[in-house]
């Protein structure tokens, strides 16, 4: 996946920020790259450009040299459900269904449907035994696990994650993060924004935001 000189431009009334300006960022199949910087450096901006759910102003997103920026949100949708799969702070799970129903649930949107892979993807994370509870009464660390499970239900080419550690103590911080490593060495492109220096420090490569730039080396 990659941004190309993307520019985003917010405006609310007479005030208006430039919250990209010119940003390029690659991430290729295997690697698991670091967006850090501080708040307000535009890092959701770009995730939400990465991810289609946003139009940058300027520049372009491609993903598997498919461009996604630029097209009808019909079209990045269906792009997005196939090719991206996004972990969040707060959790994705819809609390009504089981942890497998949610799994269930992505990869249907996906046009997806594979019960073998669901059931290795919850034992490869450690979460088998929860297939059958109601997201509603999962642990903090079951539940961020659920949410890459469904990240990962389509078996996406691209993983983006927001400070997916956020809320977790350090053992299971280490854990998911490890899950994350072992996804980008299966060949995922993985691309982690964080306020961690933990966790930017286990990333092949960091990318320092500053005001809407990449810091130079
Ligand atoms: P973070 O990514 O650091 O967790 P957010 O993306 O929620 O935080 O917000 C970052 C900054 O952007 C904050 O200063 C917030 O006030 C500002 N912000 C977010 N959404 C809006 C909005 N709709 N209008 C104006 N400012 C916003
Ligand atoms: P970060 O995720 O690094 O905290 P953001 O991408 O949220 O940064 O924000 C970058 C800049 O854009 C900030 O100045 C923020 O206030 C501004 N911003 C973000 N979202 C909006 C929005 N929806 N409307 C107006 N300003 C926004």
């Amino acid at each position: 996946i990659e941004a190309v000189e993307l520019y985003r431009f917010y405006r609310a009334g007479e005030e208006e920020t430039l919250a990209l300006r010119g940003v390029s960022v690659r991430v290729d199949a295997g690697e698991l790259v670091a967006v850090v910087g501080p708040s307000g450096s535009g890092k959701s901006t770009l995730l939400a450009c990465l991810a289609g759910l946003d139009e940058p102003d300027g520049g372009l997103v491609r993903i598997g040299g498919l461009r996604l920026s630029h097209r009808p949100e019909r079209e990045r949708a269906a792009m997005r459900a196939r090719g991206i799969g996004m972990v969040f702070q707060t959790d994705n799970l819809l609390p009504h269904l089981t942890v497998a129903g949610n799994v269930d649930l992505a990869q249907r949107l996906a046009g997806r449907a594979n019960r073998p892979y669901r059931d290795r993807l919850l034992a490869e994370l450690g979460i088998a035994s929860r297939a059958g509870a109601l997201a509603t009464t999962l642990s903090g660390g079951e539940a961020a696990r659920a949410g890459l499970a469904v990240a990962l239900a389509a078996e996406p080419a691209v993983l983006l994650a927001d400070e997916p550690t956020g809320e977790l103590d350090d053992t299971t911080e280490g854990s998911v993060l490890a899950l994350l490593h072992s996804r980008a060495r299966a060949g995922t492109a993985v691309l982690i924004v964080s306020h961690s220096p933990a966790v930017a420090a286990t990333a092949d490569r960091r990318v320092d935001l500053v005001d809407g730039r990449v810091r130079d080396e």
